[in-house]
């Protein structure tokens, strides 16, 4: 028995019928969000209010509601004039994600989101309230492209990238929660951010830069949230960590290695086969050159898979000397999946041969994981049906994916 209890509750009323079975815009309709605060740097928010007819100051006005105040109703914006409340609100902040669901467990400690998108997409989100930090796991695409097989999310493909806008919408939410004292604990602020729920940031990176400046902004520009407090995590897209390194936003990169070398890594992140092991490590390597921040290594732990000692001396070796940090995460239990976690034995010598090698290396927690939350569960397939129990989605229907800017 785990020691996790479940709730499951209706937040809305049932979403009007989503247009494909996993909830993606049919082609040739809409696919781009509404344009929202979030998506803009006080300059453009100032332009946004004027534009609607009234004094720029009425964008600073909005930016304190939503990042300081975290509010969006335009009820509680007394200080706006009550006659353009409403159009200011519904023009910069309209809602862009439906709680549809969710689920808690460690008492209420750990509790993971399913969001309807305006489009009716779905994603989903975890808060994770630790003894004095509070993580929230975000997804940064609907769905992933990265097809890598042991993930849940990776098996249902890519619906489509997710604005900057619905990305932090989701940190506001447990920003929200955490400070009119839903989570049990007291009332609290978001500390830290991952980018590892669904999707791949690197392929959504304008997006994923514009979420990142309005995390760490100060308040009220932005949530507050230090820099090196929020990891991007990667399957090791080169061409974007090398961007990431010249905007030197003073995150912390994560790259999922998984392996150390190339025909197992070809496997398990088939995207390996265009950046190889060396050259997504140099890539790395050249992040913490220029930022001076200490990369993760995330390596998901697979029973006589990757978690072999000679492996986890080929690791030590490619890592010797380097800025870097091991973060092995036990594999989670994805439907259907082939694979089970290292055996804890395994998962101690890999350990200590790492360790033996000076290389600092963690042991993830499986948070979340009896509610399909923790890494790699994410997959938005469990709705809600009339009854408030549970139905599961057919696979997703490929669409058109949106291109980024
Ligand atoms: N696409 C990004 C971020 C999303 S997943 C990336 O791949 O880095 C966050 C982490 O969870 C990644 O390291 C991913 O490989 C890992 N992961 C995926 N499925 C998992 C599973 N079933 N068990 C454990 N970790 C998993």
């Amino acid at each position: 028995m785990n020691a996790c209890w479940q709730i499951f509750f209706r937040l809305s009323r049932p979403a009007p019928p989503p247009i494909t079975p996993n909830g993606a815009s049919l082609p040739g309709t809409r696919t781009r969000p509404p344009r929202h605060l979030a998506d803009l740097d006080p300059a453009e928010r100032r332009a946004a209010a004027a534009e609607l007819g009234g004094p720029p100051f009425r964008g600073d006005q909005l930016a304190r509601h939503y990042f300081a105040r975290l509010t969006d109703d335009p009820d509680e914006m007394t200080d706006l004039p009550a006659a353009s409340r409403a159009k200011l609100a519904a023009a910069l902040l309209p809602r862009l994600l439906t709680a549809e669901h969710e689920q808690s467990c460690d008492r209420g400690l750990t509790r993971k989101t399913l969001w309807r998108t305006f489009d009716g997409a779905y994603v989903e989100s975890v808060l994770m309230r630790y003894p004095g930090r509070v993580t929230m796991c975000v997804s940064s695409q609907a769905g992933c492209g990265m097809a890598c097989p042991f993930c849940a999310t990776g098996q249902a493909g890519l619906t489509r990238n997710l604005s900057a806008a619905e990305i932090v919408a989701q940190v506001v939410a447990g920003a929200r929660a955490l400070a009119r004292g839903e989570i049990p604990g007291g009332a609290g602020r978001v500390s830290n951010v991952v980018f590892m729920g669904m999707g791949e940031p690197l392929a959504n990176y304008p997006q994923v830069i514009t979420a990142l400046r309005r995390l760490t902004e100060p308040v009220p520009d932005g949530l507050g949230i230090s820099q090196r407090s929020v990891t991007v995590s990667t399957v090791g897209l080169v061409p974007a960590i090398r961007r990431l390194t010249a905007e030197r936003p003073g995150v912390t990169l994560a790259v999922s290695l998984h392996a150390p070398d190339d025909e197992l890594r070809d496997e398990l992140v088939p995207v390996n086969r265009r950046w190889r092991v060396a050259e997504v490590l140099g890539a790395a390597w050249a992040y913490a050159g220029a930022t001076g921040r200490r990369v993760s290594i995330e390596y998901a732990m697979i029973g006589d898979v990757n978690d072999q000692p000679w492996r986890a001396g080929a690791l030590a070796r490619l890592l010797a000397g380097r800025l870097a940090h091991v973060n092995l995460i036990p594999l989670n239990p994805t439907p259907g999946s082939r694979w089970t976690a290292s055996t804890p034995a395994a998962t101690r010598d890999f350990v200590a041969i790492l360790e033996a090698g000076r290389i600092p290396v963690t042991v993830r927690d499986t948070r979340g994981r009896e509610i399909d939350g923790a890494c790699g569960q994410l997959a938005a397939r469990k709705l809600p049906n009339e009854d408030g129990g549970l139905v599961t989605l057919a696979p997703p229907v490929p669409v058109p994916r949106e291109t980024s800017a």
